[in-house]
């Protein structure tokens, strides 16, 4: 698709709801760059968990703000994936920052300000071009308010942990789907009270909830909003 002017397109919403599957299928259509800012928490979560910084039992909050000078995050494009594979102190982190411990621990390490403002920062500066789609839980309220289509997206806790279950057992995870639930909607009630940035529908996005929806319907919705703005 040809366009003139670059906008910022917010998708934010709650965990397995197809926010990445979309942004990055939108991005690729209309030429724009995808960024996946869960990926960026994750990747502090899997940094904080390596150091000994955080386990089921505990967590060293000043351990980990006093270390994130040492955490840079980089993205490079994978031109045979389609997308940006995400690279800790210069080493891909992809392989390891989806696993469930990771998701275990990483709403906790979201919750912490010094970190979100590190990210955000970072987030802010991958705009100065604009032409990009970013995922998240704060992106239109927090990171880009002034986003020119801001995207909400929900789905009910049962059916985004069965999509989230079907997607580790085809990748050959051996999970329980209770474990699997569990995650869901204690990331659900860890992101939605926590008090810096918590996930809320910003008052100017558009909600989707696709739990009735295909992969495809919510495409094909999503993608007339955005011809809609360009
Ligand atoms: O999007 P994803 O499920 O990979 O995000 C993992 C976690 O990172 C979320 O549950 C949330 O705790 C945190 N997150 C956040 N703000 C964002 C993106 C993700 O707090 N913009």
């Amino acid at each position: 698709m040809s366009q003139n002017k670059k906008i910022i397109i917010a998708i934010d919403g709650f965990s397995s709801t197809g926010k990445s599957t979309l942004a990055k299928h939108l991005a690729k259509e209309i030429g724009y760059v995808y960024v996946d800012t869960g990926a960026m928490y994750r990747t502090v979560a899997y940094y904080a968990m390596k150091q000994g910084f955080i386990d089921e039992n505990h967590f060293d909050k000043e351990g980990l703000i006093s270390d994130l000078d040492k955490i840079n995050l980089s993205f490079k494009f994978n031109a045979s994936l389609g997308y940006s594979e995400i690279f800790l102190n210069g080493k891909n982190v992809e392989s390891f920052i989806r696993s469930i411990e990771v998701s275990n621990m990483v709403s906790k390490v979201a919750r912490i300000s010094a970190v979100r403002e590190k990210l955000v920062e970072q987030q802010q500066m991958m705009s100065i071009e604009k032409g990009i789609v970013m995922d998240g839980r704060d992106i239109g309220t927090v990171v880009f308010p002034q986003a020119e289509l801001k995207l909400f997206m929900t789905a009910s806790a049962e059916k985004r942990a069965h999509r989230r279950y079907k997607e580790m057992i085809d990748n050959g995870v051996k999970i329980e789907y209770e474990s699997v639930l569990e995650n869901v909607t204690s990331r659900d009630h860890l992101d939605t009270t926590r008090a810096d940035s918590p996930l809320v529908k910003a008052a100017d996005a558009i909600e989707i909830d696709n739990s009735d929806m295909t992969v495809e319907q919510t495409y094909a919705l999503a993608i007339n909003l955005v011809k809609e703005k360009l």
